[in-house]
């Protein structure tokens, strides 16, 4: 069964070289004890031979997140998982860190794909939605969000159909399902902007569309935190704290209110002070009151990485 699957994905590759530019034309093959592997131009695989690779991309990020004295992080590499760490609990992160979405090394972003979004991150219908969702026809190519390593490209049984992960060197994650079509193959080199795919409507999926997520050590983020989807932009940086995994994070708030595009409508610009509830943290009462973390900061002696505690009232005038 495996072996089927990494020859289709072979087939499916090369039916794609004849159509697409050089990325796709192979500079070298590798007999390995499932198929002939093909071998892309500089983008090497150079985690082939390492079995054990553990760890994100990004070795700053990973140093940090692990360090955390309260918890262990993990994060390995595997092809055949889509997560690979199910106890990586980020609501116990204590730190925030500044993480570069974009460096001068992996300086490129790319908008998986330019359509209507009509499904966004968070709560639907009572059932957590752990990425956004992008109208398009089947058959529509998909873009790489980053730089990065295909980590996971497969047909996912649990609901994600044809699925591809990409490890990005900022550290992140990124997730593209219900694909008709898987144009690379595991540890497979990207870059920002890449063809990866083909839209379509595998999987649990009612009509064509791309299911997209973003996931740091394996816990989903709102993508609308990182990308601009219509003006085709990305924020350079995110801060990385125990709040940004939050269901409601970067989203327009209550399913009740109609279907702002941000959170302007329930910003609340009279208030003084707010008493801190579950979940909350600078970044988000200061969304919340249409106010700056700095502004926070200043005003209650605090520091970016201060932890604030539920029921402490914070100044927000
Ligand atoms: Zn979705």
């Amino acid at each position: 069964m495996k072996s089927f699957v990494f020859i289709s994905l072979l087939i499916t590759t090369v039916y794609n070289a004849a159509a697409q530019d050089s990325f796709f034309d192979p500079i070298d093959t590798v007999e390995t004890p499932t198929g002939t592997m093909l071998i892309y131009g500089d983008r090497t695989w150079a985690y082939l031979g390492e079995e054990n690779f553990e760890g994100i991309m990004n070795a700053r990020i990973h140093e940090m997140v692990c360090g955390d004295t309260t918890y262990s992080y993990k994060s390995k590499w595997t092809n055949e998982d889509v997560i690979t760490c199910t106890t990586n609990d980020v609501s116990l992160l204590k730190d925030t860190l500044w993480m570069c979405v974009l460096d001068s090394l992996h300086n490129n972003y790319a908008i998986p794909f330019d359509g209507v979004m009509t499904s966004k991150y968070g709560y639907r219908r009572g059932r957590r939605h752990n990425g956004v969702d992008i109208d398009l026809e089947t058959g529509d190519t998909i873009y790489a969000a980053f730089d990065g390593k295909i980590r996971y490209a497969k047909y996912h049984e649990n609901g994600f159909g044809n699925l591809i992960v990409i490890r990005h060197y900022n550290g992140l994650e990124t997730y593209y399902a219900h694909c008709s079509k898987l144009m690379v193959a595991p540890n497979q080199d990207v870059k920002a902007g890449d063809p990866i795919g083909l839209g379509g409507n595998t999987g649990h999926s009612s009509g064509s569309h791309l299911h997209f997520e973003v996931r740091f050590y394996d816990n989903p983020i709102n993508p609308e935190l990182i990308f601009d989807f219509k003006k085709k932009a990305v924020k350079d940086n995110l801060l990385v704290h125990s709040g940004v995994f939050h269901p409601n994070s970067g989203s327009s708030r209550s399913s009740s209110s109609s279907s702002s595009s941000s959170s302007s409508s329930s910003v609340n610009k009279n208030a003084k002070t707010h008493r801190v509830r579950s979940g909350e943290n600078l970044w988000i009462i200061a969304r919340k009151y249409g106010t700056t973390v700095n502004s926070l900061c200043k005003l209650n002696s605090l520091t970016e990485t201060s932890v604030i505690h539920i029921g402490q009232v914070i100044r927000l005038k």
